[in-house]
């Protein structure tokens, strides 16, 4: 990662820091926050500049007001939390732009925060607004990007703020582990065996993934609706079940069965399914071969062959990512394959592999397990996984090298 700067390259001592944070966390209907894993991930960034001495201007998004200030959306709920964890000053400013949040920057003491409200209260922040972006940039004299889970959006504090600070401008500590932790799988840093399980119902934004990592991936095991359409194009009968309607996956598909013939033993597909005669819990189930779906029932879960073999290639890697249930898992009876996959992971873990999680579904089943702080991490943005596996240069990263 040497041409990204990031907040190690800057002493913050007498400069503002205009960090953008992503701190669009869940919460319950008191506004008490339900998973902190993104504020705690970015508050090595914070420390690192208040024991510098720096001012810190935070932004944020939170949720989608669509440009309407209102109070269900604000972040002043934060201040306290914020507060207590941090244990220094956290103000608040209602406004991100104009006089108000400049005066109160002046104001700020070093070693302070402030903290801006919700970015979406202003439509330009959706639409790559270089006005918007020049008044932000008026708050800070570093910008840092510590966002990753919303990296790969072409948002104006992510991809025009940072033009207005030209060599002043770096990633901070999370979205730095973020991108060491893919670097494992896209470049083939990890330990081998490299395993990587993807699922979901969403081919499409999964199957480019599978062309970047075969080359260097040991096992690549493909779960949920997205093997749906493997076994259609290997000529499986798949009944009802799932599967994305869009010409481009099964050309994709067919470029990948052609071009990587001599490897296509490293894609791993589920041997046997649970099918439902119809989409709900309550359904009548049985459990068939993968390729002899009848009409009228539909693949929900993988079967127990599939677990078993899902399972010991977990058992025997080294390095592992996820991103995608295999299943249905918010229906409690096709659940099995995805918690099953969940435990593996986790045990495996904790016998010395190096696990990376993404997604808000792979990591909602870890938590059903109870295990979910034994993953080595749990990524802090799964579109933004999801990107960078494509091999894309993610434009938040882009606007700090530019
Ligand atoms: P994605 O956003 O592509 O990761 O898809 C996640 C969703 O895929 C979850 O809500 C799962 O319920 C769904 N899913 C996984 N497997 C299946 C399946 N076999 N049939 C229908 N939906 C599935």
């Amino acid at each position: 990662m040497k041409e990204i700067k990031t907040v190690d390259d800057f002493n913050f001592e007498n400069k503002t820091a205009l960090v953008r944070v992503d701190f669009n966390v869940p919460i319950n209907k008191l506004h008490e926050i339900t998973d902190d894993t993104r504020i705690r991930y970015s508050i090595p960034t914070i420390q690192k500049i208040i024991s510098e001495k720096g001012k810190i201007v935070l932004i944020s998004h939170f949720g989608r007001p669509k440009g309407i200030p209102s109070q269900t959306f604000s972040l002043k709920f934060l201040v306290d939390y914020l507060s207590k964890q941090l244990k220094i000053t956290v103000n608040f400013c209602e406004n991100c732009i104009g006089k108000i949040p400049l005066k109160k920057v002046d104001e700020l003491k070093y070693g302070e925060i402030l903290l801006l409200e919700n970015l979406r209260f202003y439509k330009e922040e959706e639409k790559e607004n270089e006005n918007f972006a020049y008044e932000l940039s008026k708050l800070g004299d570093i910008y840092v990007n510590d966002a990753f889970g919303v990296a790969h959006r072409y948002h104006t504090s992510i991809t025009i703020l940072p033009k207005f600070f030209s060599g002043k401008k770096c990633i901070g500590l999370l979205m730095k582990k973020e991108i060491q932790y893919l670097d494992q799988f896209l470049l083939g840093k990890g330990k081998k065996p490299i395993t990587i399980l993807l699922g979901g119902a969403k081919i499409s934004s999964k199957i480019e993934i599978i062309e970047n990592i075969i080359d260097f991936a040991d096992y690549i095991l493909i779960g949920g609706g997205m093997s749906y359409p493997f076994i259609k194009i290997k000529g499986g009968m798949v009944g009802d079940s799932i599967i994305e309607k869009n010409k481009k996956i099964e050309k994709t598909l067919k470029k990948i069965f052609r071009k990587y013939h001599n490897k296509i033993n490293i894609i791993h597909l589920p041997k046997d399914v649970v099918i439902a005669d119809s989409f709900k819990n309550e359904s009548n189930t049985k459990i068939v071969p993968i390729d002899s779906i009848p009409n009228g029932w539909m693949g929900l879960d993988i079967g127990p062959y599939s677990i078993k073999n899902f399972c010991q290639i977990i058992e025997k890697s080294k390095t592992i990512l996820w991103n995608g249930p295999v299943g249905v898992f918010e229906f409690e009876n096709f659940s099995l394959g995805t918690r099953s996959i969940a435990k593996a992971i986790a045990n495996r873990t904790e016998k010395g592999a190096f696990s990376l999680v993404g997604g808000g579904d792979s990591i909602a089943s870890l938590k059903m397990e109870n295990c979910e702080n034994k993953i080595s991490y749990l990524s802090t943005g799964g579109g933004a996984m999801l990107a960078s596996l494509k091999n894309k240069m993610l434009p938040g990263i882009s606007a700090i090298i530019l």
